[in-house]
């Protein structure tokens, strides 16, 4: 039986990526995440057709523990097991500390940090009664390094960094690892975003503001693309990770080495 990955925020960018190749590899995937039910239908039936795979699609809004709690309890009922957790959903908002609204920093650690630990909590018993699991966080460059305007993100994803270190120490005697994958610029609609706003702040054309971008933080200036992350979960999923745990997988162009 394959072994089954829940992908948090797989209805686009990364998460997409991710569910997309663990299932070229043959893993079973559990789809989650907001958007248009005719368009989340139509990329989990593409899912399960090209990659000949079970493929489901579990709601729910990862800043509500009860959502977290049900959500594990039906992707085991539909799937049989979750023997892997993939905690990738994520929102950015950026403004200065001193401007920055208060819902706006509720809402980034409520869905980059909390939701994380809602369903790791959840998942966790399982894992723990088959002596068996995998939990990789999508983290950033900024859950190691800062930038200014990110107060909460920097803050959400240095904690998820930690979250995971707690995770893997807690369950290091058990065949169940825990790491964080921190990307540097990944080019999906979470970053086009700031490029638009860049280019309407800025007002410079918008390949201009992508060149601008990348320039400032990533040596290489160049995105890495989705299936990349996935590539890396691929690595951290295999036998030949079983003893990394606890810590963090930079794939950032040498962001994080300046
Ligand atoms: P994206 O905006 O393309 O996708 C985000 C996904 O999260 C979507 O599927 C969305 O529906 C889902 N989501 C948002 N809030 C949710 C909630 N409350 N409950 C359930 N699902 C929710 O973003 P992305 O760029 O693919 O980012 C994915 C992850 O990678 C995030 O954690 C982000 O911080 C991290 N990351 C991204 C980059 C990058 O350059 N794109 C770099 C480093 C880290």
């Amino acid at each position: 039986m394959a072994k089954v990955a829940l992908v948090t925020g797989s209805t686009s960018g990364i998460g997409l990526g991710i569910a997309q190749t663990l299932a070229s590899k043959g893993y079973d995937i559990v789809i989650n995440g907001f958007g248009d039910p005719a368009a989340i239908e139509a990329e989990r039936s593409n899912i399960a057709k090209t990659y000949n795979v079970r493929c489901e699609f579990v709601p729910c809004d990862i800043t509500k523990a009860d959502e977290c709690t049900t959500a594990i309890e039906t992707a085991q009922a539909k799937m049989g097991s979750v023997d892997i957790l993939i905690n990738n959903a994520g929102i950015q908002f950026t403004a200065l500390v001193h401007e920055f609204p208060v819902e706006k920093w509720q809402a980034v650690l409520d869905t980059n940090l909390s939701g994380a630990f809602y369903l790791s909590r959840a998942v966790l018993p399982y894992m723990q009664k088959n002596d068996y699991g995998r939990i990789i966080n999508i983290a950033s460059a900024h859950g190691l390094v800062a930038s200014t305007q990110k107060a909460a993100y920097v803050a959400a994803k240095h904690g998820i960094v930690g979250l995971t270190k707690v995770v893997a120490l807690e369950n290091a005697k058990q065949n169940i690892t825990c790491n964080a994958i921190c990307p540097g610029w990944v080019l999906t609609p979470l970053v086009q975003q700031q490029i638009d706003a860049r280019s309407a702040k800025e007002n410079i054309p918008v390949k201009q503001a992508e060149i601008d971008l990348l320039s400032e933080k990533q040596p290489n200036v160049r995105f890495a693309q989705p299936a990349e992350i996935g590539e890396l979960c691929v690595y951290l999923l295999s036998d030949a990770a079983r003893n990394v745990t606890g810590t963090t997988l930079s794939i950032d162009g040498g962001w994080t080495a300046q």
